[in-house]
């Protein structure tokens, strides 16, 4: 008889594992790294200060809540800081909001090409995941709401969307908002809203300051340019908070994390120039792209999806990705997003976007 071993609960080992975008090159050539949207700005030099002038304290617990990031945040927005909740990341606290309100024989909805944290989040909980069809690569409200049940206990919608740069604007969020059941909980997940420069876009900050079951998550991960460091904060109605102040690890923010947020929150200049540079070199390569036959979806992040011949050996996007490294150029493959002819290009430097446009050239050419 064979000894009966820990087993995960339910749900578990249907989870695939989230696979992060490449960092290396087999030839060891320190490569141009335009694969996790991450910025080619880097932290603003406050922030850097800042975590170093913490290395002299170690050894002691920071404050378990995050107090003085959440007064940072709450006075640059104009938010109440009790109901600001911070994490290792934003995907610390997707995960523990999935860990509150999903069980089993519940349901949590995201779109098709949704980001992959969800399904993740939602899995480890025991709960279904249910994917709700886009249009256009774009999610749709009312295919969202065609998907409800009265299981769907968390709705996720990452607005603008990763990895295919599209947005819902606000009156389509809010009408989404309207018409999901009051007991659902929609979790805006605005990880890129920054880099958004549309009239009809808002995060989410009004809808989780007027309604009881809207939370809007946000990261220090990509315009400001701290993924290193896994910090992130949402912004919720207050039991919502609470709940999350329940569940959480006690110190599940980092010192160094929580002074490097503060300069950076507080550096408004360089979240500027970031969102500047990001405009103009979004704008740039929406351009060029096409100019060389490839089909690009218009993005409002700090990426996009670029999208090759289907099934082409020659040049689809799976050769298009192995003639980029060969030139040092690392983008994401997003097959396991069931794009499997994309690839997305996250906005770099002048010199790396240039590269790209000259490598692509190169490729389509002698790909003929
Ligand atoms: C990058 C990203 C995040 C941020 O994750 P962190 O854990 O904060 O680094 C969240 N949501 C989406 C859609 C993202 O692309």
């Amino acid at each position: 008889m064979t000894a009966k071993l820990p087993t995960p609960k339910p749900g578990v080992l249907d989870i695939q594992a989230y696979v992060p975008g490449e960092h290396s090159l087999a030839s060891g050539v320190k490569p141009i790294k335009l694969s996790s949207n991450e910025t080619p700005l880097g932290p603003s030099p406050k922030a850097k200060a800042a975590y170093l002038e913490v290395a002299d304290e170690l050894e002691l617990y920071p404050d378990g809540g995050a107090t003085p990031l959440r007064k940072a945040i709450a006075s640059a927005y104009g938010l109440n800081a009790d109901r600001i909740v911070c994490g290792a990341g934003s995907d610390d606290l997707l995960s523990l909001l999935a860990r509150a309100y999903l069980g089993p024989g519940d349901e949590g909805l995201y779109t098709t090409h949704g980001f992959l944290v969800y399904p993740i989040a939602i899995q480890a909980c025991g709960a279904t995941p249910v994917v709700a069809q886009e249009i256009n690569y774009t999610a749709d409200v009312d295919a969202l709401l065609a998907k409800v049940t009265p299981r769907t206990k968390v709705v996720f919608l990452a607005n603008p969307n990763n990895p295919t740069g599209t947005y819902v604007p606000f009156q389509e969020v809010r009408r989404l908002r309207e018409k999901l059941p009051s007991d659902v909980l929609l979790v805006l997940d605005a990880a890129y809203g920054e880099y958004v420069r549309r009239n009809d876009y808002e995060m989410g900050l009004e809808l989780v300051a007027t309604t009881e079951n809207t939370v809007m998550t946000r990261t220090f991960s990509k315009i400001h340019g701290l993924a290193s460091l896994r910090l992130g904060w949402c912004y919720c109605p207050a039991a919502v908070a609470d709940v999350l102040n329940r569940i959480r690890g006690p110190f599940n923010v980092s010192g160094p994390s929580i002074a490097a947020g503060v300069a950076a929150i507080e550096d408004r200049a360089h979240v500027e120039r970031s969102v500047e540079h990001n405009d103009r070199w979004l704008t740039w390569l929406l351009a060029e792209l096409p100019k060389l036959g490839l089909e690009v979806t218009p993005s409002v992040g700090n990426f996009l999806l670029i999208h090759f011949a289907k099934g082409d050996k020659k040049k689809g996007a799976a050769a298009a990705d192995e003639f980029l490294k060969s030139r040092g150029i690392i983008l994401r493959r997003v097959a396991a997003y069931g794009l499997p002819d994309s690839l997305r290009m996250t906005v770099g430097t002048e010199s790396d976007n240039r590269a790209v446009v000259s490598a692509l050239g190169d490729f389509l050419s002698q790909a003929m």
